[in-house]
């Protein structure tokens, strides 16, 4: 098995996704390349290509706003079934330049032609330091965000992020939306975030923020960084029990 390939344009899927059934991908970011906040040591896309939270000079490679909307409306009138609309694809979605706008858009012309279709987002985080970004969370059914340490040494080795992310700032961003998802994927090996000292960190950050819900999973994909080894169910199984004990959040573990 390799690592998966880039989405190769605006719509991707329908996708029989674990935790949202069939889901129908958006990709706001370049086609050829990944392009993220973060390098994630597990990313199934593989090492980030362009790191950077400034879109600026990557204009170019982005898919045109028209285009984008003219590929969902289209999707929403065919006869395409699916479950979600999700924003994701090959990097951070919210660091697109008309993310917020792109979100109302969506959410009318799924109000008129879906309405039982829901809209999830699948976030790094890192966006939110924007206020139209957070602005914009509030009309999305499903907003996920990462979340795979409890301290921001162990945020710096997982994610890599680039330099100016601040792991604390997040932290409190995350603590101050409502109605959200915290994702994280847990692994063992070389590097890992699964020690008590880690889970700990962990659970008192999940207090703090008291997210509507946590999905924890593990690398079920190949990664990029094969030292990487996959937290076994039983564990994942394990951590969330504490864990709705400990924080009084609803965690659900997920594994193949
Ligand atoms: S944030 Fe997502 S897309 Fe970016 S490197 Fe991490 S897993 Fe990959």
């Amino acid at each position: 098995m390799n690592i998966l390939p880039l989405q190769k344009g605006i719509l991707y899927g329908p996708i029989n996704s674990r935790r949202l059934g069939k889901s129908l991908g958006i990709n706001l970011m370049p086609t050829k390349y990944k392009l993220c906040s973060f390098n994630c040591v597990y990313c199934h896309y593989g090492l980030t290509d362009e790191l950077t939270m400034n879109l600026e000079n990557y204009i170019k490679d982005l898919p045109e706003y028209n285009d984008v909307m003219k590929a969902i409306e289209g999707a929403v009138k065919s006869p395409l079934e699916f479950d979600y609309i999700t924003f994701s694809g090959n990097g951070e979605p919210t660091l697109y330049p008309n993310f917020s706008s792109l979100v109302d858009e969506v959410i009318k012309i799924r109000d008129k032609y879906r309405p039982n279709v829901k809209v999830a987002l699948l976030s790094n985080s890192s966006g939110l330091i924007y206020a139209e970004v957070r602005e914009s969370i509030r009309n999305i059914d499903l907003p996920v965000f990462k979340l795979d340490a409890g301290r921001a040494d162990k945020f710096r080795a997982i994610n890599n992020p680039i330099r100016d992310v601040n792991f604390e700032g997040i932290v409190d961003l995350l603590s101050n939306l409502s109605n959200i998802c915290i994702q994280t994927v847990l692994i063992d090996g070389n590097l890992f975030n699964t020690s008590k000292e880690d889970i700990d960190s962990y659970f008192e950050k999940l207090k703090k923020i008291q997210p509507k819900e946590v999905h924890i999973y593990s690398t079920d994909r190949p990664v990029p960084n094969t030292e990487i080894k996959r937290v076994k169910p039983d564990r994942l199984k394990e951590i969330a029990r504490e864990g709705e004990k400990e924080t009084g959040v609803r965690i659900k573990a997920f594994y193949l």
